[in-house]
């Protein structure tokens, strides 16, 4: 059984986006079904759809920074009720089972979560995102919206806020750290907010000095563009901890070269290329090179509910769904302050 919702869909890379409708199950026992008030559009939405990471299964519809209200629940679910406020991620769904769903590392469920989009699906089918009316997810792959946070603001802390919260928590982020955030795009200005929110002495490293303003706004006390000739010779040994949110290749040896030694730099940005290092840059100093995916879903709800209580949220530009492959060209520019959020009630226009 399913029903129809409208969504921004996309029939190969090179097409632009049209609305159409896609069916949507109707809700199993443990699921809910949830009418989207926004969704935000994160770089790992074009990097897959332009089949910058391999093949996409087209036709496909991407979003997985979701915020909206709970409609209906199949009968088992529990944690919900209808008129809830929610919101849902980058997973639908993982095993439940493995030693990494069972310590709320779902993203890394050891036998292969279910991504909100291009995903296969428990039934076999593609999984289809945000960027639409209506989406249906397992209760156990739902957070809740803190009261505090609308629905704009919230969405892209479903993957941008989760994705720089987790690293900077695994690492133990306190007061008085010196931490740089490489790149000021979506993920960037949540990092620089969290780690402030920490108590870190937050540096953002950029391109230019185009968005120092910004930052500083965001909470960093200082920002240094990274283009400038002697750069990664003045700020060598700078930093305890980097976080990289850069979305194109660049010289990780460079950036390895602005840690203390000792030392972390954790990568979240995921450009398409592998990029060399140089063991040397790793050795001298004792550093320590490390990734980092999204986020389990328990903390998840812990960084919404950090969130709120520390009054964060996305800063954002709304667009209505006829402006998404704009927004697109825009975001790989570098042209949005900081995130673009689908206004969904724009497909009935
Ligand atoms: P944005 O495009 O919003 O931000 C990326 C930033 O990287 C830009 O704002 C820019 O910062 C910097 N940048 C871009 N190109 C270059 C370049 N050639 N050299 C140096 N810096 C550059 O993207 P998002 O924040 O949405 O996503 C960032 C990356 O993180 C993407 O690759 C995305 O797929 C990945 N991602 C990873 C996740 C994970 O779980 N690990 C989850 C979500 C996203 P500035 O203008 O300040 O220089
Ligand atoms: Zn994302």
């Amino acid at each position: 059984m399913t029903f129809l919702t409208k969504a921004l869909q996309k029939t190969g890379p090179d097409a632009p986006f049209k609305v159409v409708t896609i069916e949507r199950r109707s809700p199993r026992a443990d699921d809910v079904v949830i009418a989207i008030r926004a969704a935000g559009i994160c770089h790992s939405d074009i990097h897959t759809i332009r089949n910058e990471w391999g093949q996409a299964h087209f036709p496909l519809t991407v979003g997985h920074e979701i915020a909206g209200v709970v409609t209906e629940v199949g009968p088992a679910v529990t944690k919900f009720a209808v008129g809830d406020r929610v919101g849902v991620g980058c997973m639908v769904n993982a095993c439940g089972h493995c030693e990494q769903c069972e310590a709320g590392q779902e993203q890394d469920c050891l036998n292969g979560n279910v991504g909100t989009y291009d995903s296969i699906d428990v039934d076999g089918t593609v999984t289809q995102g945000g960027y639409a009316q209506h989406v249906v997810v397992n209760e156990n792959f739902v957070c809740s919206l803190p009261d505090d946070l609308d629905f704009d603001h919230a969405a892209p802390l479903l993957c941008a806020g989760i994705t720089t919260y987790s690293p900077l928590k695994r690492w133990g982020i306190k007061a008085g750290d010196k931490v740089a955030v490489v790149g000021l795009g979506g993920l960037g200005h949540m990092g620089v907010q969290i780690a402030a929110a920490l108590g870190a002495e937050v540096t953002v490293l950029s391109r230019s000095l185009a968005k120092a303003d910004e930052a500083k706004g965001l909470g960093a006390v200082d920002t240094l563009a990274t283009t400038e000739a002697v750069f990664f010779v003045t700020h060598r040994g700078t930093f305890d901890f980097i976080l990289s949110t850069i979305s194109a290749p660049y010289d990780v040896d460079a950036y390895l070269g602005l840690l203390k030694p000792h030392g972390v730099m954790s990568v979240v940005g995921l450009p398409p290329d592998a990029m060399p290092v140089s063991m040397a840059a790793l050795i001298l100093g004792g550093k320590v090179l490390t990734g980092s995916n999204i986020g389990g879903i328990a903390q998840t709800q812990e960084m919404l509910d950090f969130c709120a209580a520390h009054g964060i949220g996305a800063v954002i530009e709304k667009i209505p769904v006829d402006q998404v492959d704009d927004a697109y060209d825009r975001v790989v520019a570098g042209d949005v302050n900081f995130r673009f959020v689908i206004d969904i009630s724009t497909f009935d226009r």
